[in-house]
């Protein structure tokens, strides 16, 4: 798809469709291992299906580099953890997702890597490490504190290093639409389609996105090694999801300005995270018992893990071991498409 001419609302609803006349306007779901001997693919682990390719042509259209389809968002990770050599110095946030943190304290314990954990928002910290690691694994906005990170300051120090480490963006939170890491100077980012991709918590993928043709095939060859190849249902799932992202994230992000601002002034709430756009919203009561009673109070909000779905989602994260240094009483709370009023209604009755 044209970059220049298209905006990317107009690039996530037509990019990775059949040309041509008598084409299907969607891609079939094809599932298939092994295709017919002479052709451009042999088998799917190695060559891709075109229900893969379709969703990494939209998705690689939208960050602005070259896709890779994978079963999760965690499997994204792994790809990147096995193209680094053994001992390659890895930072990451204090607070990011926890599945990721503990992917890399894993890799650390067994010799794998070394991994430091820096404070998300500490902006010269993970400046002075550009010089030191050889890559910065950023997530912005962070789950679930919702921090932000300086991507652009951080790839721009990154940049001017001999040893040329690499930044990595987990963009889960963000989208394709709200953030485009690459063109803040990231190498690699990184999606969880798991969450607002697919929006529907009916399947698990990921995807990584890179303008660099060699690090593309690395990561490519790193699921042919790994076999984490996605699903083709998935897949076409994931691709359907993208087609509405822009009207879910714009609605969704409405009621969550709306609700995080309603929070902030109810005398329950010690503390709202909200970074002014977005579907999540982390409030914080005084402390877990309080915060396990809400949400077990909420009736129409479903206690649950994950996020960015269309239906709106609270978990208490700190019950995590891997986020047992998350204040004891925050509530991550991923806003879905229903009336923002009943969304209120329900959380007013559990607040008490
Ligand atoms: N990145 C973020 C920010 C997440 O929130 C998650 C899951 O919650 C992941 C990555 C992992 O994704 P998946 O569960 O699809 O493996």
């Amino acid at each position: 798809m044209d970059e220049n001419k298209w905006s990317p609302r107009t690039r996530a609803v037509a990019a990775g469709r059949p040309q041509g006349p008598g084409e299907p306007l969607n891609v079939p779901i094809v599932p298939a291992s092994t295709f017919g001997a002479g052709g451009d693919r042999a088998y799917s682990r190695e060559d891709g299906t075109p229900t893969w390719e379709a969703l990494e042509e939209a998705v690689g259209s939208l960050e602005g580099g070259y896709a890779t389809a994978f079963a999760s968002g965690i499997a994204t990770l792994a790809a990147v953890v096995d193209i680094l050599p053994v001992g390659a110095k890895v930072a990451v946030p204090t607070f990011s997702y926890a599945g990721s943190r503990g992917v890399l304290a894993h890799a650390h314990r067994s010799g794998r890597l070394i991994v430091s954990e820096l404070d998300p928002g500490d902006t010269d910290a993970w400046i002075d490490a550009a010089a030191t690691v050889d890559l910065l694994w950023l997530e912005s906005p962070t789950n679930p504190t919702l921090d932000i990170i300086d991507i652009k300051a951080i790839a721009a120090a990154a940049s001017t290093q001999p040893h040329a480490p690499k930044v990595v963006v987990d963009n889960t939170f963000a989208t394709p639409l709200g953030q485009q890491p690459l063109s803040m100077g990231a190498a690699i980012v990184v999606h969880s389609a798991t969450k607002l991709i697919g929006g529907h918590s009916d399947l698990l993928l990921g995807l990584t996105v890179t303008a660099d043709e060699g690090l593309a095939k690395a990561l490519r060859d790193a699921r042919t090694r790994g076999g984490a190849t996605p699903g083709a249902l998935e897949a076409w799932l994931g691709l359907r999801g993208l087609r509405t992202l822009h009207v879910r994230l714009a609605e969704q992000s409405r009621s969550a300005a709306l609700l995080a601002s309603r929070l902030a002034e109810h005398h329950s709430v010690v503390k709202v995270r909200y970074p002014g756009e977005g579907v999540m919203i982390a409030f914080e009561l005084p402390d877990a018992e309080q915060a396990d009673r809400v949400c077990a109070a909420l009736t129409l909000i479903r206690s649950a893990t994950s996020l960015g779905g269309v239906e709106s989602l609270v978990e208490r994260r700190a019950w995590l071991a891997g986020d047992a240094h998350v204040p004891a009483g925050l509530i991550r709370f991923s806003v879905g498409l229903e009336d923002p009023e009943d969304l209120w209604t329900d959380l007013l009755e559990a607040l008490g």
